[in-house]
């Protein structure tokens, strides 16, 4: 039998990253395991966003010391993450124009590069938005998007390098427990001693929660985004915006090109088997929310799309917790469609919480996994309407 001081069950951004981030803290044994290829889930069908506008601190801190990786990756991590800082531009429908200022001088305190800006100013930065319809708007000049299978790639590399073993193709099919604790995992290539175990499984968690007995309502949902080729005569681009008005976010694609993904998608969709193109009422959806932004693209070409699977927590925050009844496991959960861009931060926190004893990056406390059974589930006082069906990619 192999054995391990900590095996990583999934390989995408999050647990590749924290699999970089325990290696980086000196520990040996690590075995990544991932049962198809990295990146297969979630983190390789990201829009990737990287940006800082959250409605609490506990994310934007993440998103903060995270942004602080991406920026820097070559020289922290190895090889290029394709971040590109084009900027960033949040926009939010009338009657939230005081959510939103706080929840600036709220990013700021954290040290966030962030300001509110008025609809002259933004309108003069993106000639080709509409900005007459908004409430309020704010702009974060640092942040903007960065390629996720290439940041993926970069911190299993990484791992690596530094005497990980990454082993694609093997699936953990049971945690084990021996006297009340993690003892090792059964995989399709056998068993593996360890005595730590990180479980990023996205949205395939149930099959590995199920037997211990952990329900935290995670639900699977599937969500698309699809593509536009920009219309003749749009040449300045435009920075990454999420419009909390009309629910829908979007980023340049390529040179010549915008991704758009709109709403939260469709529930309870079987992540064994999802169609992973775009549907075609989406595309019009689309469409429409781009035009309604950025009208020159009322007759843009669509140019493709594809769908991939996120896991939502029943608040719409990830969960990321040492589970207090299985000691021994660690666990990075619920994504909730949000967590490409503070993924380095993550298994940063992950990886101190296992070698020092607790995250020195960021406070934890409020991803617990016990929230829920306390009947506390998140809610952020300074949200944009709709909290959990807001799209906050
Ligand atoms: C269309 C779309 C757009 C998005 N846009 C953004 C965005 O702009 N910004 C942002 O921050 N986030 C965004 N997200 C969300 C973000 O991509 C995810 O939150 C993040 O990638 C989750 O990474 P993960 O490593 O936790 O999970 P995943 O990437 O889903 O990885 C889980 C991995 O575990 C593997 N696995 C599962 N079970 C097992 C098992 N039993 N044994 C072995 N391996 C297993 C899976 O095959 C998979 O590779 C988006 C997501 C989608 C789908």
């Amino acid at each position: 039998m192999r054995s391990a001081d900590v095996v990583v069950i999934g390989g995408g951004v999050n647990g590749a990253s924290t699999a970089f981030n325990l290696a980086s803290l000196g520990v040996k044994r690590i075995i990544l395991v991932e049962r198809r290829h990295l990146a297969a889930g979630a983190s390789g069908k990201s829009g990737s966003l990287v940006r800082m506008h959250y409605t609490n601190d506990a994310e934007a801190r993440l998103a903060f010391e995270s942004l602080k990786v991406f920026r820097d990756f070559s020289r922290i991590v190895g090889g290029d993450c394709g971040f590109q800082p084009i900027g960033f531009v949040q926009v939010v429908a009338p009657g939230y124009e005081k959510a939103l200022h706080a929840n600036v001088a709220m990013q700021q305190r954290i040290g966030i590069e962030t300001q509110p800006i008025s609809k002259d100013d933004l309108r003069r930065l993106v000639p080709a938005m509409r900005v007459d319809d908004i409430g309020a708007a704010c702009w974060e000049p640092g942040s903007g998007f960065a390629d996720p299978n290439a940041t993926t790639f970069g911190f299993a590399e990484a791992a690596r390098r530094l005497g990980a073993t990454i082993e694609t193709e093997c699936e953990a099919l049971r945690i084990v427990i021996e006297g009340g604790r993690v003892a090792g995992v059964e995989t399709s290539r056998g068993r593996i001693a360890a005595p730590v175990m990180v479980a990023v499984p996205g949205a395939w968690a149930g099959t590995l929660l199920g037997p211990l007995g952990l329900d935290f309502g995670l639900e699977p949902y599937r969500i698309q985004i699809s593509v536009f080729r920009w219309p003749a005569g749009f040449q300045g681009g435009h920075p990454v915006v999420i419009d909390a008005f009309h629910k829908a976010w979007m980023r340049p694609e390529g040179a010549i090109s915008t991704l758009i993904g709109v709403e939260l998608g469709a529930a309870h969709t079987d992540p064994e088997k999802f169609h992973e193109g775009v549907d075609e009422d989406y595309v019009a959806l689309c469409r429409e929310k781009l035009a309604t932004r950025f009208p020159v693209f009322q007759h843009s070409t669509m140019r493709g799309g594809w769908a991939g699977m996120i896991m939502m927590s029943p608040d719409g925050r990830p969960v990321i917790d040492q589970i207090p009844s299985v000691p021994g496991l660690w666990v990075m959960l619920g994504d909730s469609g949000t967590s490409f861009k503070t993924s380095p931060a993550i298994g940063r926190c992950l990886a101190e919480w296992i070698v020092k004893g607790k995250p020195e990056t960021a406070d934890l406390s409020r991803f617990r996994s016990t929230r829920f059974a306390e009947g506390k589930p998140w809610v952020d006082e300074h949200n944009y309407g709709r909290e959990r069906l807001t799209i906050s990619r």
